[in-house]
């Protein structure tokens, strides 16, 4: 075993109320600058939705991510070598019509503009060419299902989906969306760290936040192809990437980021995982049915003595495995099993795990616009679920719809068992029922339920002390003799930190 410590989160989907406040957050302290305008470390989306850049879970169009290859992966359409033969035209790179041309406004014509019988107007003026635009996107353009012909119809999680299910969510009368807040994952298998022929990209050994170092950047952009996520972005004043760097300094003064501090619907938590990072090959390369199970497994427990011991055999200081016991995000993922990474196929074992939404009523309707009724229970049954479950698995589990059932069912669990404590109003038959289908006990909906629900910041956000002092060694992507694998592991000393 080769433990090393991650900060990881968990966002709670159903408590995202899509306020966007955390994205302004992030732009205020990180991206309002020249050349990042159009960047947005943090966005929200709504799904179904096209989502920043369009289209971004397309792989066929940006051939980002990885792919298995045999007992190994390599990256699927930015590696080193490659790059170097795309380095005068990388056809995959998305281009600012996918992000969006940021713009302002001429406020001064507001004041300036000569008396007249018009009405002065500030027209929009592009932040990249400074000449006047006519506005056709925005970061979040599809909001709330804003344009869904052209944009929720081309959500690529549709895929699967019987034409008649696609259809269905089409009907004004049936129409329902989710948020999908969205920042880098800081994954323990990068794409982008792989694919950089500057190995300007690395992950830092202490906490695992994957930063670019911003002397070594080259422009190369293969960051920006490789990572699925589209989390990596190229700043066109200063000619280098750019990304989130999970407000390290805050983090290393023991505050939460700026995106998760502001959240106004408390759906965000963050502590650390213990992983085996002698697992990360075997658990990228693995089956695709067996991803999520395979990454899950990865982290280990931090009270095993075993564990503990082999982590400080590793320099993992004392603090950081008490903050690893108290982890929010160990809770959520490993034991209670409730949250879910995004698009595990991209086999870059995304470290942000999201509790997929159940949306606020579970009942479906009918054709006629009617809700079923039928069901003699508060809520319908899992399967009645507005959101297709295909599409959620397509979304969390690699197309596993069991998966995502499971989750859900436990989440309906809690929902039934706190019914039942503050109303009284369901047989016992229903409520030992639910509980017993996910064999959760009374204990266990409680504890979801408070931190979902009551959790205080310090429970929210377990940060442990930083620990530059004891940074050992730094990770980066291994100019191994193939040059693209990004889960190799350099150690080197950090000096003058
Ligand atoms: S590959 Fe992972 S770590 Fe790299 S930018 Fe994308 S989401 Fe972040
Ligand atoms: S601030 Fe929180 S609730 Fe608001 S959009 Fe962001 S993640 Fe959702």
């Amino acid at each position: 075993m080769n433990i090393r410590s991650q900060i990881s989160m968990v966002f709670h989907l159903d408590k995202c109320i899509g306020c966007h406040t955390c994205s302004i957050a992030c732009k205020n302290i990180w991206t309002d600058r020249k050349g990042a305008e159009y960047m947005w470390w943090n966005n929200v989306e709504t799904k179904p939705g096209t989502g920043y850049p369009t289209k971004w879970e397309d792989q066929d169009i940006y051939k980002g991510g990885w792919e298995k290859n045999g007992n190994s992966v390599s990256l699927k359409g930015a590696g080193k070598l490659r790059g170097l033969k795309n380095i005068f035209h990388n056809p995959h790179l998305p281009i600012l019509e996918d992000y969006y041309e940021p713009w302002t406004y001429k406020y001064e014509d507001l004041f300036n503009a000569p008396e007249g019988d018009d009405q002065p107007t500030a027209r929009p003026v592009s932040l990249v060419t400074g000449e006047p635009i006519d506005i056709k996107a925005g970061p979040n353009w599809d909001d709330d299902l804003g344009g869904s012909p052209d944009y929720a119809r081309n959500d690529v999680n549709f895929k699967d989906l019987s034409a008649a299910e696609q259809e269905s969510l089409f009907q004004l009368e049936r129409m329902t969306f989710h948020y999908l807040p969205r920042i880098c994952n800081h994954c323990l298998n990068p794409a982008c760290v792989g694919s950089c022929p500057s190995g300007a990209i690395y992950k830092r050994g202490e906490d695992g936040v994957v930063l670019i170092n911003q002397e070594r950047c080259r422009a190369w952009r293969m960051c920006v192809t490789a990572c699925p996520y589209k989390k990596s972005y190229y700043n066109w004043s200063t000619g280098k990437s750019e990304k989130c760097i999970l407000c390290y300094p805050r983090l290393e003064s023991g505050q939460a980021p700026a995106c998760m501090h502001s959240c106004v619907g408390r759906i965000r938590y963050l502590g650390v995982m213990l992983y085996d990072a002698d697992k990360i090959v075997q658990v990228a390369s693995c089956d695709e049915d067996q991803l999520v199970d395979a990454q899950l497994d990865i982290y280990l427990d931090p009270y095993d003595p075993e564990v503990i011991r082999q982590a400080k055999e590793n320099g993992i200081a004392d603090s950081t495995i008490k903050a690893a016991q108290d982890s929010p995000v160990y809770k959520f993922v490993k034991v209670w099993k409730i949250a879910l990474p995004l698009h595990p196929e991209f086999r870059t074992l995304p470290n942000l795990f999201y509790v997929p939404p159940m949306l606020p009523a579970m009942a479906s309707v009918d054709a006629d616009g009617i809700y079923d009724s039928t069901t003699e229970s508060l809520w319908a049954g899992i399967e009645k679920s507005r959101l297709p479950m295909k599409y959620l698995a397509n979304l969390f589990t690699a197309g596993n719809e069991e998966k995502v059932k499971q989750v859900l069912k436990k989440l309906l669990g809690v929902k039934i068992y706190r019914r039942d404590v503050t109303v009284g109003d369901l047989s016992q038959e229903e409520v030992t029922g639910a509980m017993s289908a996910v064999n959760m006990s009374g204990e266990e909906a409680e504890a979801i339920y408070r931190l979902t629900s009551l959790a205080t910041f310090e429970e929210r956000f377990v940060i442990p002390p930083a620990h530059r002092e004891e940074s050992i060694e730094m990770i980066e992507a291994t100019a191994d003799t193939k040059g693209e694998t990004g889960f190799g592991f350099k150690f080197k000393p950090v000096r003058g930190l």
